[in-house]
C-alpha cells in the first residue's frame, strides 16, 4: 500500500453493477491523533469543519477503476485563515490522485495517448491533462547546467507551410547529455529571441557551440544573441539542402522526359538518388549505375551531391577551404540551377560553414538529425492531437529527459 502520514485506510468495498464487479472503492480517513496541515504553509493547524466527501481515480487494480473516497477537513491555520487542509494524493481540484496521473503519464510514452486511455479506461483528456502535470513538474524541477553545445532547429508541423505550420526548437546536443530544451511556435527572430529568453542569461553565456541552418533570422539572433559562441553550419542540414536540389533536378527532368516519352529512365529513382552512394545496394545499385553512365542531369546532380562529402573528411582548414572553393565552381558551371543555388547559399556562408572545422571535431552532425528525426515521429503522431499546446506537451514528455516526481511506488 502507497502510505500516506496523517492518514488510515479504512475500508476497501468492491462495488456491483448489474450483478458483475464493476469498480474498488477505497475509503480514506483522517488519523485520529494527528492535526491536518494548513494546504498552503503546511504547517499542522487546528481543524475547523469537514467538507463533503469527494472521490479520486487512483491507479486501476486487477483490472478495475479504482477510486479513493475522502472528507477532507478545512483548517484553521494563524497565518492563512480557514484554508483547506493537505492532501497529499491530491493535486488542487484535480479528480485523479498523483500517483494515477504518474501512472498515466509513463504509460503515454510507451503507447500513444489514446491506447493509454482505452487500456486504463479512462479519457484522452485524462491522459493529456497527466502528462501536462509531470512535464510542468519536470519543467519547473530541471536544472539547466552545462550546457555547452546549441543546437537551433526550425520543424515543420501540421499541414500546408503557413507561418504557424513551423516550430523552432533548441536542444542540448553536448556528447553526454542530449535532449530537447525548448520548443516554440513559428521560425522567426522573436520565436528564437523568446527561447533564448527562456534558458536564462547563465545558460546562454556558458554556450561553446550553437549549431544552425542557414535559416536567415536564426543566424542574426545567434550573432547578436550568443555571439560569444562558435557558430557552426550543420552537417545535418547541408545534406538535406544538397538532397533537396538534387530532387528538383530530379522531377524537373522527370517531366521534360515525359513529355519526350521516355520517362522510364528516372522512374522510382527518388529514394535511391536521396540516398548516399555507398548505400545503395542490389538492383537500385545497377539503376544507378547505368543512370549515371547516362549523362542525364539528374545523374551530375547526383553527382555532384556525391562529391560533396568529402567535405567533411578534412581536417584542415586550408584543404576544407581549397574543397569548398573548387566543389562551388564545379556546381556553378553545371548548369543546373538547383545545384548553383545550393553553391551560392555556401559561399555566402562560408565562414560559419569553417567554423565547423574550427569546432574541431567536438560537434557531430549525429545529435541534430538524432533528434529531428524523433521530433518527426512526435508531430506525426501527433495528427490526433487538436492543439499546439498538447503537442508540446508530448515533445517535452518523450524528448526532454525531465526529472520525474518520485513515486513511493512503481506501478509500470
Ligand atoms: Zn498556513
Amino acid at each position: 500500500m502507497q502510505r500516506f502520514v496523517g492518514f488510515v485506510y479504512r475500508d476497501i468495498r468492491l462495488r456491483r453493477h448489474q450483478g458483475q464487479p464493476h469498480c474498488i472503492a477505497i475509503t480514506l480517513e483522517s488519523h485520529q491523533g494527528i492535526r491536518g496541515k494548513c494546504s498552503r504553509c503546511q504547517r499542522p493547524a487546528p481543524g475547523y469543519d469537514r467538507l463533503e466527501e469527494r472521490e479520486w481515480l487512483f491507479v486501476p487494480l486487477w483490472g478495475m477503476a479504482t477510486y479513493f473516497r475522502y472528507a477532507p477537513r478545512r483548517v484553521e491555520c494563524p497565518e492563512h485563515g480557514v484554508v483547506i487542509e493537505d492532501i497529499p494524493w491530491s493535486e488542487g481540484k484535480r479528480p485523479v490522485t498523483r500517483a494515477m496521473m504518474g501512472f498515466l503519464a509513463r504509460w503515454a510514452r510507451r503507447l500513444s495517448w489514446r491506447e493509454t486511455a482505452q487500456v486504463f479506461q479512462t479519457s484522452w483528456e485524462a491522459v493529456y491533462r497527466s502528462v501536462a502535470w509531470f512535464v510542468a513538474w519536470g519543467l519547473a524541477q530541471r536544472k539547466l547546467e552545462g550546457v555547452q553545445a546549441l543546437g537551433v532547429d526550425e520543424i515543420h508541423w501540421g499541414r500546408g507551410k503557413r507561418a504557424d505550420n513551423f516550430l523552432t526548437v533548441l536542444y542540448q546536443i553536448d556528447r553526454d547529455c542530449r535532449r530537447l530544451l525548448w520548443v516554440g511556435r513559428r521560425r522567426t527572430q522573436a520565436t528564437l529571441r523568446k527561447g533564448l529568453k527562456a534558458l536564462g542569461p547563465e545558460v546562454v553565456k556558458g554556450l561553446r557551440f550553437v549549431c544552425s541552418d542557414m535559416w536567415k533570422p536564426y543566424l542574426q539572433v545567434v550573432a547578436a544573441e550568443a555571439g560569444h559562441a562558435l557558430h557552426v553550419l550543420d552537417r545535418f542540414h547541408i545534406t538535406m539542402h544538397l538532397n533537396q536540389a538534387v530532387d528538383q533536378v530530379r522531377r524537373g527532368e522527370s517531366t521534360r522526359l515525359r513529355a519526350a516519352g521516355k520517362a522510364e529512365r528516372l522512374k522510382h529513382m527518388r529514394w535511391t538518388l536521396l540516398r548516399r552512394g555507398s548505400r545503395v545496394r542490389g538492383r537500385a545499385r545497377q539503376k544507378l549505375q547505368a543512370l549515371l553512365a547516362s549523362k542525364l542531369a539528374t545523374a551530375r546532380a547526383w553527382e555532384l551531391k556525391e562529391c560533396f562529402h568529402q567535405l567533411w573528411k578534412y581536417k584542415s582548414l586550408l584543404w576544407a577551404r581549397t574543397f569548398l572553393d573548387y566543389w562551388c565552381s564545379r556546381a556553378m558551371r553545371s548548369r543546373l540551377e538547383p545545384m548553383k543555388k545550393v553553391a551560392r547559399m555556401l559561399r555566402s556562408h562560408e565562414e560559419l560553414l569553417m567554423n565547423w572545422f574550427r569546432a574541431k571535431g567536438e560537434i557531430s552532425g549525429g545529435p541534430i538529425e538524432g533528434l529531428n528525426n524523433k521530433i518527426r515521429v512526435v508531430t506525426r503522431r501527433s495528427y490526433g492531437f487538436r492543439t499546439y499546446r498538447a503537442m508540446e506537451v508530448a515533445l517535452y514528455h518523450t524528448l526532454g529527459r525531465l526529472p520525474e516526481p518520485e513515486s513511493t511506488h512503481r506501478f509500470c
